[in-house]
């Protein structure tokens, strides 16, 4: 058991093991202990549906401070397009640029131009593949969700690297060219929508190593740069107006630039679930790419987003409208160079015993614990389901009066023997 990962931590202090995040989490990875919310690692898939359940704000994602930046001789920046559903509809996307730059950046890069550059790239990666559907990879939530529960659908993930990850390697070269700095000398510091990106920069899959340097969240720096909108230069930053890479932050977004028509775009963790099971069972077998997102409305539904993911899909929507006419040149890279270089594997959660006939005898006695219990799923013991209590019974996390039906049973007999 494991009280914090690396991507999401807990203020204890705030906790009061209220169970909205147990009841919320989409692969059963919370237990309260001691009054308090704890994550089991191995199960946990970054998802934060518990950091927008908890009504006490005690759940957060871990990221970099400001004061980071000082580390760095060069500092750059990289904007996510939801940024720009962040701030109100009066402030142009290079006033927006502005305000970031005047955090302490140097300069900044738009994921937007990686985004265009993945959507050529899967346009002839769909021309020579033979495995349909393909799913997208980019959202890491997605991509750990499938190792962990659907591994027979990992060979259906497009093994190619993040917008992300491109614009981090294009702005650290085109830094270290420009300017003659050395790696080191450069800070890459991405600006996140949720914690899923900020686990995949830690332990990067389909690569070695992330190109990226540091992580703040949208909520984070919200405030600060929504004050420096008064001090805006004069002279406005360009902005990389190209409305396919843009469209990327919400749901539909790719499969639009791809100008396919036999796609499918999910957004939403438990929906996102329940289609991949529909292709997993061959169900669901005659599209060419699905889109998956883990929250809802995209990326600009991500945990760590300061506004309301309608209203930000809205301001979205007209940005890419006022864009669309606009013709941007994509930069010419090779596919080979971000293709992923290190294989996809599934991910091992709920090992009962490296000894596989200890863990069949394991698998019994859940089956024991579990008649035992009342199965109402309530979430009262501090475990998700009647079947995880009985799980973590066996696995010595949890004792049986834990169950407030059996605990309230035992004092009801106490009491009557005590009257007898
Ligand atoms: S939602 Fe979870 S983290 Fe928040 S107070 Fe309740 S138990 Fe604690
Ligand atoms: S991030 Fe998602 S998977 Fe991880 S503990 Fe929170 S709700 Fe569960």
């Amino acid at each position: 058991m494991h009280s914090k990962i690396h991507a999401i931590a807990l203020d204890s202090s705030k906790c009061v093991g209220c169970t909205n995040c147990l009841k919320r989490c989409p692969t059963e990875a919370i237990r309260i202990k001691s009054g308090n919310s704890k994550i089991v690692k191995e199960r946990c898939i970054n998802c934060g549906q518990c950091i927008q359940a908890c009504p006490r704000f005690a759940r957060y994602g871990v990221t970099d401070q400001l004061t980071s930046l000082t580390n760095f001789k060069h500092k750059i920046a990289l904007i996510d397009p939801v940024l720009y559903g962040q701030f109100h509809e009066q402030f142009k996307p290079s006033q927006i640029l502005n305000s970031i730059l005047s955090l302490g950046f140097d300069d900044f890069f738009e994921i937007s131009r990686g985004a265009d550059i993945i959507t050529e790239f899967t346009k002839s990666f769909i021309a020579n593949n033979t495995k349909f559907p393909i799913i997208s990879s980019s959202c890491p939530t997605i991509v750990r969700l499938i190792q962990i529960r659907f591994p027979g659908l990992i060979d259906h993930i497009l093994p190619i690297d993040s917008p992300v990850e491109i614009s981090a390697h294009l702005a650290r070269k085109s830094a270290m060219e420009k300017l003659n700095l050395v790696k080191s000398e450069i800070g890459v510091f991405y600006i996140s929508p949720c914690p899923a990106r900020i686990f995949s920069f830690q332990k990067p899959v389909g690569t070695k190593k992330s190109h990226i340097s540091g992580t703040l969240s949208v909520k984070s720096i919200f405030l600060e740069a929504s004050k420096n909108f008064n001090k805006s230069s004069e002279e406005q930053p360009n902005f990389y107006s190209s409305s396919k890479g843009i469209g990327w932050a919400k749901s539909g977004g790719q499969c639009k630039a791809l100008g396919i028509n036999d796609f499918l775009a999910v957004d939403g963790i438990q929906n996102v679930i329940s289609v991949l099971e529909e292709i997993e069972y061959h169900k669901i077998n005659d599209l060419t790419y699905v889109e998956c997102h883990a929250c809802t409305n995209g990326c600009i539904g991500g945990s760590l987003n300061m506004e309301n993911s309608f209203v930000a899909r809205n301001r979205m929507r007209k940005l890419i409208d006022q864009y669309s006419d606009c013709e941007v040149i994509v930069p010419n890279c090779s596919l080979e160079e971000y293709t992923f270089t290190e294989p996809l594997l599934p991910l091992q959660v709920a090992q009962l015993d490296d000894d596989i006939s200890i863990a069949i005898k394991k698998m019994e006695q859940i089956e024991i614990e579990l008649k035992a219990l009342p199965n109402i799923d309530c979430g009262a013991c501090g475990s998700p389901s009647c079947r995880a209590l009985a799980e973590d019974i066996v696995l010595g996390y949890a004792n049986k009066s834990d169950c407030i039906v059996i605990l309230k049973n035992k004092i009801n007999s106490t009491i009557k023997e005590d009257i007898d």
